[in-house]
């Protein structure tokens, strides 16, 4: 298995480099250079297995430098740490309609699927390189990436952990959660502005050799937890097809049927996750992609038009408060063709003019397998209402985005296929906002809210989730953009050399 780069199509890295590299050095993205296909020996093999097998196989396809006994027990440990023993169980409610459930890990959002798995990917990628460097996990995050990131790589040997949110922009949970991480090796810092503000600088830095050089000095290297590392989004890919079985074996669908995933998008992980589930042979029919207000890739995915030029909002599903979807570069490789210097040309673009066109021949086969729409701010809390008072289910602002896109879809296209919508963290990490849909006044304190919710909904909180508030704060730095290199090199400075 060799990979490529978005804006290099000539070269070929192993699946180690790549995990440690996390972003090619001429700024383009890892993907792989063929994207393999289920057989129906594996297909049949995994519907007997639970979801640690399933990952085992589908990963072995990504990953087949990995030992297969240590890709098992990276698999079980990374799994372990979850409260639902079926990983990311699929929830039935009416009218076809299911939520994989991707809120079971640790910090209580879908990113912990990929981020509890990628450290060990991590090591193992730094002795198959056998580099010696210490890696400095860098990340940006719009409030769940950072924690999922800091709960995986929290005290693990031979790495540096630093996240930089967007102050102001995460919920207050998101953010307790970051700065009440305890261990010596991570750096949490809020940075002011918004999460495209971060997220540039964060990549600024990522590509900067003067950056890097400093870091090399001191015996280290970057790499990266957000979805931009492949090794973010090859465990993601897992629940698509492990969900696809479980419909499958339930009687929900017969071998071979379409049906539809509606996922709410930010970043385009997670739905470009499934999209790669699809090419590997999931029959998923469309790939829906809900926003929130910030609805730029709505009008992408109807227009062909990507424009970043437009209001920035805050809303309550603050993980999709994006206006630079990074991943969205992978799928313009594949809709180019698989042409590194076109998909260059277009984010050359996105990079000075802060938007692009791209081409009928592109449009076309995108909305062949992609629909696109979005929630406001009202949408999302009768979405939140109706299914808690209508299916007795509560659901997240990011789960209720997705929910009112697939509705929304159903009625402009009259498809009833099953469809997955993912959901995409707990309720309780919203409780605020989520009480507030429901009517019911928020205490404004985490904790207070958490258990009101509990009260109002009958439901018990994840154990992660409780007494938050009581806990030590950790990390209070407050920086400008231009101010996070210093902040990097600031943390390290007080890190032991050579610690291993
Ligand atoms: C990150 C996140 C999203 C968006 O996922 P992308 O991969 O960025 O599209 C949606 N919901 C929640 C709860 C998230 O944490």
């Amino acid at each position: 298995m060799q990979y490529v780069s978005t804006r290099n199509s000539t070269i070929k890295r192993s699946a180690d480099t790549v995990i440690r590299e996390g972003i090619s050095p001429e700024g383009g993205l890892y993907l792989p250079a063929d994207i393999p296909a289920l057989t129906a020996d594996q297909i049949d093999t995994m519907a007997s297995l639970d979801y640690t097998g399933r990952a085992q196989v589908v990963l072995s396809m990504f990953f087949p430098g990995i030992e297969a006994t240590r890709l098992r027990n990276a698999v079980e440990t990374a799994y372990a740490s979850f409260r639902h023993p079926g990983v990311a169980p699929v929830s039935h409610l009416g009218d076809g309609i299911g939520l994989i459930e991707l809120y079971h890990g640790p910090t209580c959002a879908f990113k912990d699927v990929a981020l509890q798995l990628l450290p060990h990917l991590m090591t193992w990628a730094q002795e198959a390189g056998d580099d010696p460097q210490r890696i400095v996990i860098l990340t940006a995050t719009s409030g769940d990436t950072g924690k999922a990131a800091l709960a995986g790589f929290a005290g693990v040997p031979g790495t540096e952990i630093i996240v930089f949110y967007p102050d102001e922009g995460v919920s207050l949970i998101q953010k307790l959660q970051m700065v009440t991480q305890p261990e010596d090796n991570t750096c949490v810092a809020a940075v002011k502005g918004n999460f495209d503000t971060t997220q540039n600088g964060v990549k600024a830095i990522f590509t900067d050799p003067e950056a890097q050089k400093r870091l090399g000095d001191r015996g280290c290297r970057f790499s990266s937890a957000n979805s931009i590392n492949w090794g973010r989004l090859a465990p993601q890919i897992v629940y698509y097809i492990s969900a696809w079985l479980d419909l499958v074996s339930a009687g929900r669908l017969k071998p071979g049927e379409g049906f539809n995933v509606c996922v709410p998008t930010g970043n385009f992980g997670n739905i470009l996750a499934a999209w790669y589930a699809r090419s590997m042979g999931a029959p998923i029919h469309k790939l829906i992609c809900a926003s929130n207000q910030n609805n730029v890739l709505t009008e992408f995915i109807r227009e062909g038009s990507y424009d970043k030029n437009r209001p920035f909002f805050k809303t309550m599903s603050p993980s999709m408060d994006i206006l630079i979807s990074s991943n969205l570069e992978r799928l313009l490789y594949e809709l180019t063709g698989r042409d590194g210097s076109r998909t260059g040309k277009l984010m050359a673009e996105l990079k000075d003019k802060g938007r692009y066109q791209i081409d009928d021949e592109m449009h076309t086969a995108l909305t062949r397998q992609f629909w696109g729409a979005y929630a406001s701010e009202e949408d999302t809390a009768q979405s939140i209402r109706d299914t808690f008072r209508e299916q007795g289910v509560l659901i997240d602002p990011h789960t209720a985005v997705g929910m009112h896109v697939a509705g929304l879809y159903r009625e402009a296209t009259g498809d009833t296929r099953p469809m997955l919508v993912a959901s995409t963290a707990s309720p309780f990490k919203f409780a605020t906002d989520v009480l507030a849909c429901l009517d019911a006044d928020p205490t404004g304190d985490a904790d207070g809210d958490i258990e009101r919710l509990a009260a109002l909904s009958g439901e018990t909180p994840p154990g992660p989730l409780v007494g938050l508030s009581g806990r030590p704060v950790a990390h209070d730095t407050v920086c400008e953009p231009d101010q996070m290199a210093h902040v990097i090199d600031r943390f390290l400075s007080h890190r032991p050399e050579g610690l291993s």
